[in-house]
């Protein structure tokens, strides 16, 4: 979020104004009381273009501001509701910039992005008017010194009483893309201030989740309330799950192979369309990863169990370096442990194993007699009737 945001630019040195987070009209009014007026009322969601959606105000006074706090808090921003806003002193713009560092993964190196026609029409400044936007490779060894910094500047075409200034923040920002490990340092907009002087009044930090270890003070960037609940209890346990829509539980080991499986499921959940005229389809995505033990395959299976949504699942496993028959003593194992927490499996369950010692899998399933499991032998096959399982479940309700 963008006070995030503004928070580690104020730690290395980025000229932000902080400003007060609240959560109702009444501490927004205060917030303007104090920290003095005109102020700027601003949602604070993950997303951006909050100003074209009505949840970026200037407000003269106190009472103002708990109106347009009033305004803002609840409004449906792409998806996120409002639930903070912050309140900072309005800024006096005389220009607004773009500026930006991200991960350039085609070349391998990193990227600047830089305007000086900033402002809520990025977007359409980059469609018709390309030429306006500059982007100016950085080599990943050399970084930004402030030579680079300058060429920087020169190339976006930055007027020269900004220049210094300019530079200055840009080294900053370069400190906070490299020292936060983040993939995306966006500024916009990069203002110029009536008194001439550079401020960041927007900004935007994608950290970079494989250098979380490094940084565990970025755990309180999350945002617990707008996380789904079962996201959130996944992520508890290092599992890599996302909720989806549908009624299909889908469990494999791999990212590729559960995204691939996504896909056959959606396309054999279109024979059984519901009464909406929608065919069946996956319910999330989980991948066990490659080495699942029975535990992680007990608290996979238990995440998607438990979504009200599924009706079905199915487990897709390619046997690898973790063969089949140790998942299938995984499942077996996860079936007696989800029984122990008193959650015993009640939905049905499709498996397909293929790959190392696929044989010794199935063998090891079929003499579990486990209730409610079936064996597939091929990916569609088994796609096919966990789509069926999971329609005439729906049907049945
Ligand atoms: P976004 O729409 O989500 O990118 O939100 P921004 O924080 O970028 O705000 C959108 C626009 O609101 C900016 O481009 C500014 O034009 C305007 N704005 C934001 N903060 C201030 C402020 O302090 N003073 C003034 N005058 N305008 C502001
Ligand atoms: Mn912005």
């Amino acid at each position: 979020m963008e006070y995030q945001a503004k928070t580690l630019f104020a730690d290395h040195g980025v000229p932000v104004t902080l400003g007060r987070v609240v959560r109702t009209p009444e501490e927004a009014r205060a917030a303007a009381a104090e920290l003095g007026v005109p102020v700027v009322v601003k949602a604070q969601v993950k997303t951006g273009g909050r100003g074209k959606a009505g949840g970026v105000k200037l407000a003269a006074n106190p009472d103002e501001a708990a109106d347009r706090a009033r305004d803002i808090l609840g409004l449906d921003i792409k998806g996120h509701t409002v639930r903070q806003l912050l309140v900072a002193p309005a800024a006096e713009i005389a220009e607004e910039y773009y500026f930006s560092f991200l991960v350039d993964r085609a070349n391998r190196a990193y990227l600047c992005i830089a305007s000086t026609e900033g402002g809520v029409e990025i977007e359409e400044v980059a469609r018709t008017k390309p030429e306006a936007v500059h982007k100016i490779p950085i080599d990943p060894i050399d970084g930004v010194d402030e030579a680079k910094a300058r060429e920087i500047v020169a190339t976006a075409g930055f007027p020269a009483e900004v220049a210094d200034d300019a530079v200055a923040a840009i080294l900053r920002l370069w400190e906070v893309f490299t020292a936060e490990d983040a993939t995306l340092v966006e500024v916009n907009p990069l203002v110029k201030r009536g008194d001439g002087r550079i401020e960041a009044l927007d900004g935007k930090v994608t950290l970079d989740d494989n250098a979380a270890f490094r940084h565990p003070e970025h755990a309180a960037f999350e945002d617990k309330e707008a996380a789904d609940p079962l996201e959130q209890r996944a992520k508890e346990k290092d599992l890599n799950y996302v909720k989806l829509q549908g009624e299909v539980g889908v469990i494999g080991n791999g990212a590729g192979l559960v995204m691939s499986t996504l896909d056959v499921v959606a396309y054999a959940g279109e024979e059984f369309p519901g009464p909406d005229g929608r065919g069946v389809r996956p319910a999330n995505f989980l991948d066990i990863g490659g080495g699942a033990s029975a535990e992680v395959m007990a608290d996979g299976l238990e995440i998607v169990l438990s979504d009200p949504d599924v009706k079905a699942v199915f487990v897709n496993v390619f046997g690898g370096i973790t063969a089949c028959d140790a998942v299938a003593n995984g499942i077996v194992a996860a079936f007696r442990l989800l029984e122990e927490r008193g959650e015993a499996v009640s939905k049905p369950l499709v498996v397909r194993l293929d790959g190392n010692n696929a044989e010794l899998g199935r063998r090891i399933l079929t003499e579990a007699k486990l209730a409610g499991v079936e064996l597939v032998d091929t990916m569609d096959g088994a796609a096919r009737r966990a789509a069926e399982l999971a329609a005439s479940a729906t049907a049945g309700n």
